[in-house]
């Protein structure tokens, strides 16, 4: 028996990296998959991917920052396959610019995607979660610490985690749970990483150099844990992953 047996998931951001790992590992733990993501083509081809193995799933394109979008991938969860047990928001954008380079567009588009976006997909996962269920969100180490070269993006992943703590009392009253997953760096397009590393059995996963690189497949890990039963006693919390590079300071040499 998969983790997700019977369960029904959704990823945003699921056409590229992290959100890929993720659908690909929701469904092979038994979730029909809806994979939402702005590049409609991107998310069809994962979903495609998955029926080829004999999974459930569906695409649907996505802006997370419309609520009418966040509103009609719940919706799509439930007519395609009856309900919605977990909801990984993880659909982001990043923009390098500094502070004193960033004009308010950059401002309001990070924080359109990265924070608004995070907000009402919670906003729309909320009334629709089964009990037991739960939502991840994707924030950063740079919303735990301040990035100096991507100021806006850093302030609104500072936000996902405030939103992740203040959301956590309302997602508990109905019986669920959010959380938040901090990524150190991951090898995506993000970081202009084009090909997705494919998936590997989870227990044969290859543990991260200190500070190093992860794969995407490690941050879809946590969420699947974060997603599931197995951790039901954790609400309102933020997980770095990361291979341990913020855990202390000074950083190890080289
Ligand atoms: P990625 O660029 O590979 O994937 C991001 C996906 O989000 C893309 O498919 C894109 O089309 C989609 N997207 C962008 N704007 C959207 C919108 N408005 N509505 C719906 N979909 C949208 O990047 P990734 O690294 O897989 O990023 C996933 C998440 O991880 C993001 O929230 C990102 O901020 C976060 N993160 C990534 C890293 C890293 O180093 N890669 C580190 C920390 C946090």
């Amino acid at each position: 028996m998969g983790m997700f047996e019977g369960k029904v998931a959704l990823v945003t951001g699921g056409a590229s990296g992290i959100g890929v790992a993720a659908a690909l590992r929701f469904a092979e733990e038994g979730a029909a998959v809806v994979v939402a993501d702005l590049n409609e083509a991107g998310a069809e081809a994962i979903a495609a991917a998955i029926r080829a193995k004999g999974g459930r799933a569906r695409a649907i394109r996505c802006d997370v920052a419309s609520a009418a979008d966040n509103d009609a991938m719940v919706a799509a969860a439930k007519q395609d396959f009856g309900r919605l047990d977990a909801a990984f928001l993880n659909a982001g954008a990043y923009a390098q610019t500094g502070f004193e380079e960033s004009g308010t567009a950059t401002f309001d588009n990070m924080v359109a995607i990265n924070l608004k976006g995070a907000w009402l997909g919670l906003q729309s996962v909320l009334p629709a979660l089964e009990r037991g269920g739960a939502a991840v969100v994707t924030a950063s180490t740079s919303g735990v610490i301040g990035l100096n070269v991507a100021a806006a993006y850093s302030a609104a992943k500072h936000g996902v985690i405030g939103l992740v703590r203040s959301t956590s009392q309302s997602f508990a009253a109905r019986g669920l749970r959010v959380n938040a997953i901090c990524p150190g760096p991951v090898a995506t397009a993000i970081l202009g990483v084009a090909e997705q590393a494919p998936i590997q059995p989870a227990d044969t996963l290859a543990l991260p150099d200190y500070g190093g690189v992860l794969l995407p497949q490690h941050i879809a890990e946590v969420a699947l844990f974060l997603a599931s039963p197995r951790s039901g006693g954790i609400n309102g919390q933020s997980h770095v992953v990361d291979a341990g590079y913020l855990a202390s300071y000074p950083p190890m040499p080289e």
